[in-house]
């Protein structure tokens, strides 16, 4: 049974989004379980000021300062306080008020408001899976001086996670990462180079964000994953595996000094891992739908093809050398997506592009806080550059 004596106070960074708007419907069906602090979003003011509508909550920000003044005006007869701007973000990360924040901004913006949290002795829900693959060291360090539990949202790293309860006396010998293989999975380079935005966008099981939508049909998305991963659960390079399983049933599986197993599994559906990081260590009953082994005859699993996918080469490069290498892994991702989704550059482009950053910018084996946002800065400079106009 779930605690009922007091509610969670949710601080939600990046409400507007596809995660964000799940956890909001989480909460919405656990009124005794939950409530809503703080909401954020960077330019979706229509949707933010309906969501403070319906939740109260203490404060919300809008990232674009333009706006602030619609948002104002929307919530003027509320006791909601309103900021805006990005400083605003690591300012509301900064109160008392809130338990937890479940953070879902997507990219290095998340970094720094989720890095406050953790400062602030705050539980973080962290689907930003870049903030981990920017400064994991960092976060991971901070969060273990401070007792800060960090659990995953992403559904594989929640899955491991769901699989590591009650293991901690036990090595992890490996975890096995599931990947869908996305939209274009079976595809070769010629067919690839044609693809366009709207196509890419189509995920065939899980509805997301447009960067993750991309991240995932290049395989960018379990390159960052696999990062994610080292720093979550503090593993070595070589302890982390990734399979492709078209089906996304087997969310992702650990495997143990004994040569035993476990996986987690479930329907593809990201208001499960949402639920169980905001109300760890309980589960709560839900109405979602259940998996019905009868209708998946044929779970199957294979080798991903990382000669036509290089993205994912890529990422496990970044992954073995460490230091800076994942963040300007990170930043030349997110600015050829970011080129790819206005039709400025072709899908094969995006992958070009990081390669060539990831040359272009120097190493640093031990970056501090100020030479990884150094980093990122110079990285995405670079990656815009080489942009085709
Ligand atoms: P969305 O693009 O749907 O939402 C992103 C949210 O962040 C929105 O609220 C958006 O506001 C806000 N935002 C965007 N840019 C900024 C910025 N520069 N500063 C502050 N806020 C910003 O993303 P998703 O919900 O899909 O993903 C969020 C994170 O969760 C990502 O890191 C993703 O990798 C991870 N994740 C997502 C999954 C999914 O199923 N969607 C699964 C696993 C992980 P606005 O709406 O106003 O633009």
């Amino acid at each position: 049974m779930a605690d009922l004596t007091t509610k969670k106070r949710i601080a939600i960074f990046g409400s507007t989004g596809s995660i964000g708007t799940q956890a909001l419907d989480v909460i919405r069906a656990n009124p005794a379980l939950f409530e809503v602090e703080i909401l954020t979003a960077q330019t979706n003011d229509d949707l933010l000021i309906k969501q403070a509508l319906e939740f109260h909550p203490n404060a919300v920000v809008i990232g674009d300062e333009s706006r602030y003044h619609k948002v104002k005006d929307a919530l003027a007869k509320t006791l909601t306080k309103v900021f805006a701007g990005e400083q605003a973000l690591e300012e509301v990360a900064d109160f008392d008020s809130y338990d937890m924040m479940l953070a879902a901004i997507v990219g290095f913006a998340g970094l720094k408001p989720t890095m406050k949290a953790v400062s602030k002795r705050k539980a973080v829900a962290l689907a930003n899976k870049e903030t981990l693959v920017v400064a994991g060291d960092l976060v991971m360090q901070k969060a273990i001086e401070n007792r800060v539990p960090i659990i995953p949202v992403d559904s594989e790293h929640s899955a491991i996670f769901q699989c590591l309860v009650g293991e901690s006396r036990n090595r992890i010998e490996k975890i096995i990462l599931t990947a869908s293989g996305g939209p274009f999975l079976g595809k070769k380079p010629n067919y690839l180079v044609n693809v366009k935005r709207d196509h890419a966008l189509q995920h065939p099981n899980w509805a997301m964000g447009a960067k993750i939508s991309i991240d995932s049909a290049t395989l960018m998305n379990k390159g960052l994953e696999m990062i994610e991963a080292k720093w979550l659960f503090n593993l070595h390079p070589n302890q982390i595996q990734v399979v492709v399983h078209p089906q996304s049933i087997v969310h992702s599986l650990v495997q143990f000094e004994d040569g035993s197993i476990k996986a987690q599994m479930g329907l593809p559906d990201m208001k499960l891992p949402i639920q169980y990081a905001m109300a760890f260590p309980q589960r709560i009953k839900n109405d979602f739908l259940r998996l019905d082994f009868r209708k998946y005859p044929s779970l199957t699993f294979e080798e991903p093809d990382v000669k036509t996918f290089r993205n994912l080469a890529l990422a496990t490069e970044a992954l073995h050398k460490g230091g800076n290498m994942p963040c300007i892994l990170n930043a030349a991702n997110e600015i050829a997506v970011w080129a790819f989704l206005r039709n400025r550059v072709g899908f094969l482009d995006m992958t070009a592009m990081v390669e060539k950053t990831m040359e272009k910018i120097p190493f640093i084996e031990k970056p501090g806080m100020q030479e990884y946002f150094d980093s990122d800065g110079e990285a995405r400079n670079f990656a815009a550059s080489l942009i085709n106009l």
